[in-house]
This record gives structure tokens, sequence and C-alpha cells, in this order.
């Protein structure tokens, strides 16, 4: 079995998960209604995605 040849010191370990924090979600504004939505995905204030209702706003809500 591979076995590390030496300790990896807190230094290291501790730089090497300086790139590990999450980022947070994305959010762009929606062009119909303005609301903050993710990008890609359906607006849940309003239904739409590229300018079509694709759920009514009532389901949507
Ligand atoms: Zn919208």
């Amino acid at each position: 079995m591979a076995v590390p040849k030496n300790k990896v010191t807190t230094s290291k370990r501790n730089m090497r998960r300086a790139h590990d924090a999450l980022k947070g979600s994305s959010y762009e504004e929606c062009p119909s209604c303005g609301e903050l939505k993710r990008p890609h995905h359906v607006c849940e204030a309003c239904g739409q995605y590229n300018d079509r209702e694709v759920i009514s706003a009532e389901d949507a809500a």
C-alpha cells in the first residue's frame, strides 16, 4: 500500500485547503419581472424562461 513519505505540515495542509471554501450560489435578475433568479433556471416569481411562460405564476409561487 502506498504510504505518504513525509508528514504534511499544518502550513502545507492549510495552504492546500485555502481553495476549498464553497462559493455562494449565483443569482441574476429575471429579464421579465426583475426578481433575482438562479441562472439557467425558471424564474420562481413569474415562471418565465427565455421570454416564455413555462409554468403558471400561481404554480411557481
Ligand atoms: Zn421573473
